[in-house]
Parts: C-alpha cells; sequence; structure tokens
C-alpha cells in the first residue's frame, strides 16, 4: 500500500502488510465483519458442544439471539477452570477426523490446558503471526530466528507458521541450548529474532560477555512476547542486540501467540480483529468497560472451528484503544498487559504486580534485569523479598556502600509499591535465566492459611 505512512526501524526498512485490504478496513466494516462472524461462532458451538449448548440455556439465549455487536453481553463467558473440566476433548466443536493438531499451555497457572486446530485453523494462526513479522519490516526471503520452543508450547509453531505464509526463512531453533543459538545467529545472520524478551536478555548478555558487539549482530528487529516486560526492558533488549524489539501477544486458548501484535509505531498490539473480538471488563461486575479504561481482558474467536471459545476471560489487565495508528492499521490496539489478575499479589492487603517491581529495578543503573520475587508468610504476616542480581561493578563495592545501595533499592521499591519489600542482593549471574517464560515469583505462602 504506497499511501501508507512509513514508520522504519532504525537502518531504515520499513513496515509493510500481509493483507492490506483486511488490515486497514473501516471500523464500521471491522464491526460488521465481527457481527457476522461472532453468529456464526455461536452456530458452531451451540449444536456441538454440549458445555455451551447448556451455558446459552441456562440464560435462554440462541444463536439468532444476537442482532448486534453490543449483543455480546448476553452470551455466557468461558473460564479456565471450564477448559479443564472439559479436558482433553469434550471443548471440541468437531470430530476428530478433523483435527489436525493439538497444542497446551505452559501451565504457568496450574494444570495444563489443550487446544485443538484444524488445518484451516493452522492457516489462520498462520495468517495472525505472519501480520505480526510483516508489520516489524520482515521481508519474504529474510532469515527469523525463531528461538521460542518448539513441542506443546505455542510459540514456536505460531511464529514458524506466521514465516512460512509470510515467506520468510525460519531457523527452527527452538529455546535453549545458547552456545548453539549464538553460533546459528553469526552464522546464518537472521535479521529478525523471536523469543520470550527474558531470553532476549539472556542473548544479549552472553553476547556481551564474549565481547560481542550489537553492531556486530545482523539482527534488526525482535518479536518478544508471551510474558509482560516493561518499556524499560524493552530498551535494555535493544541496546544489547542491537534491534528494534517489538511485542506479540496470545495465549494458547485462542491458539497461541499472535492474537494482537505490535507495529513500529510501538503504541500497543494491534489484535488481529477480523479473527478475535476483544471486549474489556470490570472483573468484580463483569461488566463491559468503555475504551481506554484498564480492565480484563475478553475475547471471542470469530473463525476457529476446531476450538471456538466464546467471551473466554483472559485474566489480563490492559486497555483497548481503537484510534488509527500511524502505521495506516484500523484494528483496535491493546496496551502492554500490566499482569494477570491471578498474577497479582496480595501482600499485607496491598496488591502488586511483579510489573511493577520490574518498571522500578530497570531504573536503577548497576542492576541486571534479572529477579526474583519471594513471598513468604511468618506468623500472620506476609513478607517479601525482592532478589536483586547486581553487576560486577557494584559487587566489587565495600560492604558500606552495598548496604547503601541495598537500602536505596528498597526505598525505591517502596516508593512505588507502598508496603516493604527486604531487598536482597544477589552475585552477579545468580538468579537463574529463563529459556522460556521468566520464573519470577516464588509465592510459599501457596497452600498455606494465615498464621500456620
Ligand atoms: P499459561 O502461561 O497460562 O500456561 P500460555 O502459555 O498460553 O498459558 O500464556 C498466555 C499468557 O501469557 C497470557 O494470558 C498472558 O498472561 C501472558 N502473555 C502472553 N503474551 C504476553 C505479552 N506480550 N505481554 C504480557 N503478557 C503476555
Ligand atoms: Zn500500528
Amino acid at each position: 500500500m504506497s499511501a501508507t505512512p512509513q514508520i522504519l526501524t532504525p537502518d531504515g526498512a520499513g513496515g509493510s502488510f500481509l493483507q492490506p485490504e483486511l488490515e486497514t478496513m473501516s471500523q464500521a466494516e471491522i464491526r460488521e465483519l465481527q457481527l457476522q462472524r461472532l453468529v456464526e461462532a455461536c452456530e458452531r458451538v451451540y449444536p456441538k458442544v454440549p458445555f455451551y449448548r447448556r451455558k446459552f440455556d441456562e440464560l435462554g439465549v440462541k444463536p439468532s439471539d444476537i442482532q448486534s455487536l453490543e449483543d455480546i453481553v448476553k452470551l455466557p463467558f468461558t473460564v479456565k477452570p471450564d477448559l479443564r473440566d472439559n479436558y482433553p476433548f469434550d471443548m471440541f466443536a468437531l470430530p476428530m477426523d478433523q483435527i489436525e493438531r493439538v497444542q497446551s499451555t505452559s501451565g504457568t497457572t496450574g494444570a495444563p490446558t489443550t487446544v485443538a486446530y484444524t488445518h484451516q485453523d493452522v492457516q489462520y494462526w498462520g495468517e495472525c503471526t505472519g501480520r505480526g513479522l510483516a508489520m516489524a519490516g520482515v521481508k519474504p526471503g529474510e532469515i527469523l530466528q525463531n528461538s521460542y520452543g518448539y513441542g506443546l508450547f505455542t510459540g514456536g509453531p505460531g511464529l514458524d507458521y506466521g514465516a512460512v505464509r509470510l515467506g520468510c526463512v525460519v531457523i527452527p531453533m527452538s529455546g535453549g541450548n545458547t552456545d548453539r543459538q549464538i553460533r546459528m545467529m553469526q552464522d546464518l545472520k537472521p535479521v529478525a529474532l523471536s523469543c520470550t524478551p527474558s531470553y532476549a536478555l539472556h542473548l544479549a548478555e552472553v553476547f556481551r560477555d564474549r565481547g560481542v558487539a550489537p553492531s556486530d549482530i545482523s539482527l534488526r528487529v525482535g518479536i518478544h512476547g508471551a510474558e509482560p516486560w516493561s518499556n524499560e526492558m524493552r530498551a535494555q533488549v535493544e541496546a544489547g542486540l542491537g534491534e528494534t524489539a517489538l511485542d506479540i501477544y496470545g495465549l494458547t486458548e485462542m491458539g497461541g501467540p499472535g492474537v494482537s501484535v505490535e507495529c513500529l509505531a510501538k503504541g500497543g498490539m494491534h489484535v488481529n480483529e477480523d479473527h478475535y473480538l476483544a471486549e474489556i471488563i470490570d472483573p468484580e461486575t463483569l461488566q463491559p468497560l468503555p475504551d481506554g479504561q484498564l480492565g480484563e481482558l475478553v475475547f471471542t474467536t470469530l473463525r476457529r472451528q476446531a476450538q471456538p471459545l466464546i467471551r473466554y476471560r483472559t485474566r489480563d489487565l490492559c486497555s483497548l484503544t481503537r484510534e488509527t495508528c500511524a502505521c495506516g492499521r484500523t484494528f483496535a490496539r491493546m496496551s502492554k498487559p500490566i499482569g494477570r489478575s491471578d498474577d497479582m499479589l496480595i501482600i499485607r492487603g496491598v496488591n502488586v504486580f511483579p510489573s511493577q517491581v520490574e518498571e522500578v529495578l530497570v531504573t536503577i543503573p548497576g542492576i541486571e534485569p534479572h529477579y526474583q520475587i519471594v513471598v513468604d508468610r511468618v506468623g500472620y504476616l506476609d513478607v517479601m523479598e525482592v532478589w536483586v542480581e547486581v553487576g560486577e561493578s557494584i559487587f566489587a563495592e565495600t560492604m558500606g556502600d552495598l548496604e547503601r545501595f541495598q537500602k536505596m533499592v528498597q526505598a525505591k521499591l517502596y516508593g512505588v509499591l507502598n508496603i516493604k519489600a527486604v531487598v536482597k542482593l544477589k552475585e552477579p549471574k545468580t538468579i537463574t535465566r529463563s529459556e522460556g517464560k521468566a520464573v519470577r515469583v516464588v509465592d510459599k505462602r501457596k497452600g498455606m492459611l494465615p498464621g500456620s
């Protein structure tokens, strides 16, 4: 699309469109398409999925009752326990001979749940992630090092299908084996890297330790998501790898990564609205919230055939905007999720999100972007420790200096969290590096009753 404003990466490569006619539809066209597909989704699940038939009947709603997008509030919600209760096959809307594959969650929050795909579902998946690669400026024929885990986790296959759809050359690295990752990056010179932001930071650190400058790496752009990360962390990834780092969001229940993807304007992730209908609700009252307000993100799959989901509550907290983006796309954008409502720690009654801790830590020079929050209960009292890894220069200082440093970090955390967090300084390279999603929180209180 020649009329599209060009946003460039620092080395001058612009973003592009995989399907410009879809990605730049007017909001009115999007809403019309969404209404038609919402009705179709209801028609797919109501006769075929006993769980939905029961839920619809309980609420006295039929697919034909959906006359406008606002009517979505008549439909039932779906929550993670529903998927577990119907594990492994009872949420499928099609017989096995039409299912091509299943994937599973990483199980960050309990028992795994599966998701099924038809052949067509897989093609749509590639469309969603392929759009993300195109908007990041990756071009057919260019090389993507895909360092998301391959296997049950949706990250690896999701980006792979997108690269295939766009016509890129994929290096299917998967996660881990960092030496080999670095070797491939130096030998094959990929322009794009896909992996979790925490693993991108780890790769940057290994390059730095080996004396490889960011300018010696061929990367131009990174597609990093699957876990919350701050803009400060983005700056560190960009500096460390010499790339433009973009966000990508998804969840297994919706089919994996590519539900929304960030463009070079970096103003939020474009929801692939022809595939997913996004709502923001108040997690307490369950009522819809207007654009711009922070609330819980809820998705309905509009096209998925094998396992369509209606109003799935993600527990992720963010807001939506529908203003046309500088990149020319019209799809609504979601802000970076600040965490999941079920990731939220309640410490002595105060709500704490790991992302708040990270935002403080990454602004303090001398601290490495590796940390862990350890919560325990002593008697009736919650205690929160933040383990912070310091750089070599800080660690070489005297005990007195270290103590002053520790107090300063503690005070900064207090300023933001309003509760005391005991900061423990850790030696360089002692906090475990992640190859996939980082484990930021160790909550030892789980299963403990107050005072036990
Ligand atoms: P689980 O981690 O529950 O096993 P998934 O692997 O499907 O399941 O993870 C999906 C979750 O990961 C999302 O609901 C969200 O909390 C988180 N997530 C995914 N992408 C992002 C992102 N770009 N930013 C923040 N959080 C993300
Ligand atoms: Zn955009």
